[in-house]
């Protein structure tokens, strides 16, 4: 078995998910007291969000390579940033270390080719949703990317960073999302992206009957296969 990496606390409301989905899978595939090995590095977020606030991607990019090295040193077989947004800094992660970083964006768009999705709706951070970074690395592997309008990404955005890595889950934000999912729907989406990695907190597939892409499921999902490959 090899060992995840786990890059995490943005938020850690999301990287507790992440733990319990990698070592759940573990147990399922393997039986037993088998378990996931692990190494994580966990960020305060409280910086992180400034650097995001301020658009300081460089200074972001340079907190998450001193912790993937962390990570790597640990005895990481490979790196998972635990976040969609700060997937933004990816490619500059991926170059500081020597193990692979298992993108989540890739991870993503492969399941949905596999499901044979080409229309997807995208909810994300504002700047997920409004950045070209996550559209255009979907873009790439064929897929049409529908994003919600103007008023709704705002309110999308609010509800992440104000309520989901808080901890708090709302009624009302649910409301909201699938009034939002659904219109993505009547503009043509045939799946949904909960390009967020604390949205499926609030947000799952009991709750509407279009496909929702979890990606914080995908990821983790991600990990096993790479750890028992
Ligand atoms: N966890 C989130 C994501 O998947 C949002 C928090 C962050 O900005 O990292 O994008």
């Amino acid at each position: 078995m090899k060992t995840i990496g786990l890059l995490g606390g943005m938020s850690w409301e999301s990287t507790a998910p992440y733990y319990r989905l990698i070592n759940e899978d573990v147990r399922r595939r393997l039986g037993g007291l088998h378990s996931a090995k692990i190494a994580m590095v966990s960020v305060d977020f409280h910086d992180v969000e400034i650097l995001q606030a301020n658009d300081d991607w460089g200074a972001a990019a340079d907190v998450l390579i001193q912790s993937a090295q962390q990570v790597e040193a640990a005895g990481a077989d490979c790196l998972l940033i635990c976040s969609n947004t700060m997937h933004l800094v990816a490619d500059a992660v991926a170059d500081s270390i020597s193990i692979p970083l298992l993108h989540l964006v890739d991870a993503t768009a492969q399941q949905i080719k596999s499901d044979s999705v080409s229309r997807v709706g995208l909810l994300g951070t504002r700047f997920t949703m409004e950045k070209d970074f996550y559209r255009e690395r979907l873009e790439a592997q064929g897929l049409t990317v529908l994003m919600p309008d103007a008023d709704a990404r705002h309110r999308v955005n609010e509800v992440i960073y104000d309520e989901l890595c808080l901890g708090e889950i709302r009624d009302d934000s649910r409301a909201s999302f699938l009034s939002i999912i659904d219109d993505l729907r009547s503009r043509g989406a045939e799946a949904v992206i909960e390009g967020c990695t604390e949205i499926g907190l609030l947000v799952t597939a009991s709750d509407t009957d279009i496909e929702l892409y979890d990606t914080t499921q995908i990821h983790a999902k991600a990990a096993v296969d790479f750890s028992l490959d």
